[in-house]
């Protein structure tokens, strides 16, 4: 299926023909409070790829052909050792028979376990560089010198920078804002508010360039900033308005949907977990049927949870799961510590 115009004429051949764009879209029963003229319903990115995160994915659905045709014989990837990032685009890559490196920030934590574990299972010891944390500042410095060993023997590399932060994503984040359209539409409903998370902000300023480009100015777009804060978030959207324009050779449509920042409602510091965080995913499992990574989307879901207490939302309302249940598995034992067993 294709995309509307003008999305089609821009992204659709660059994306990989074989990668899903579509996820669900459901009513949500539970957890969060109900008000009667607001039906719930959340967005399944989850369930784009059982393997990698969905936000991450959509970044992949441009980013791998991009590097397939770069021609590169070796793509180095960097981030922490509990990346979803790498993790997902590891196994992409690999699968598809591509040589990977990974410049891994040294963990505090020395077992090996969750995405890090994972990582090491899927990547042998001399494809792993462990950076430490007063060297972290430097890693793409770092990543280049590798490019450059590499080159001495006769091997082309290039460098993915965290998270993905590229142009070659673009095209790839603009399909949740046709999805979202579609899922509207099929269910017959009219979105008041969308409520997502993020870390770079590159998902997010993807549906929010994606809505511009279609000339949607409503829901309105509530962020969680698991990560980062609205100064970079701005920065990151203007480079990315830059890249749209260049792909699209021509002025994007001024009219944009609302945006509104959000701190987390707890353990607001990027990667912390605290009893709430523990508690709350447990309470998301039981109401929702939904299991869901501590780290992001259940401080997302908490956070929209008291968001809604703090002020009844008025229309249908869309909360975004972005992350994944592979995301729980370096949390099983914190997770279990809460239910002794009997
Ligand atoms: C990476 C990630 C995000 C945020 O994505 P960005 O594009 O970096 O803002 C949100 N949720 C989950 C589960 C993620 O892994």
């Amino acid at each position: 299926m294709s995309f509307p115009e003008p999305l089609q004429q821009f992204i659709g051949n660059r994306l990989d023909r074989e990668l899903n764009w579509k996820s669900r879209c459901h009513p949500l029963y539970g957890y969060l409070p109900r008000y009667s003229s607001t039906p719930l319903f959340i967005k399944r990115e989850d369930e784009l790829n059982a393997n990698a995160v969905g936000t991450k994915y959509r970044k992949y659905l441009s980013l791998i052909p991009a590097l397939e045709h770069s021609g590169n014989e070796r793509i180095i990837l960097i981030g922490s050792a509990h990346s979803n990032n790498v993790v997902g685009l590891a196994q992409l890559l690999r699968s598809r028979g591509i040589d990977v490196s990974a410049l891994i920030k040294a963990p505090g934590n020395k077992q090996l376990v969750g995405n890090h574990l994972l990582l090491t299972m899927l990547l042998p010891h001399d494809r792993m560089h462990y950076v430490s944390h007063p060297d972290w500042p430097r890693v793409e410095e770092i990543a280049e010198q590798l490019v450059a060993r590499l080159k001495q023997q006769g091997i082309s590399a290039m460098v993915i920078p965290e998270g993905g932060y590229s142009e070659a994503v673009l095209p790839g984040i603009l399909t949740l804002a046709a999805d979202l359209q579609r899922n509207g539409k099929e269910l017959g409903v009219e979105f008041q508010d969308i409520w997502t998370d993020s870390c770079t902000g590159i998902s997010a300023i993807g549906l929010l360039l994606g809505m511009r480009l279609l000339g949607i100015t409503k829901p309105r777009v509530h962020i969680t900033h698991i990560a980062g804060n609205p100064d970079e978030f701005q920065q990151r959207y203007v480079q990315f308005e830059r890249w749209l324009e260049q792909l699209t050779q021509q002025p994007l449509p001024g009219a944009r949907p609302q945006v509104r920042f959000i701190q987390p409602a707890t353990a607001a510091s990027y990667g912390s977990v605290n009893q709430t965080i523990l508690r709350e995913s447990w309470a998301i499992a039981r109401e929702t049927g939904l299991l869901m990574d501590p780290v992001y989307s259940v401080k997302h879901f908490y956070t929209v949870k008291r968001e809604m207490e703090r002020q009844a939302p008025d229309g249908p309302q869309l909360i975004l799961y972005n992350g994944g249940t592979l995301g729980m598995c370096g949390f099983q034992s914190r997770l279990a510590s809460r239910e002794p067993m009997v």
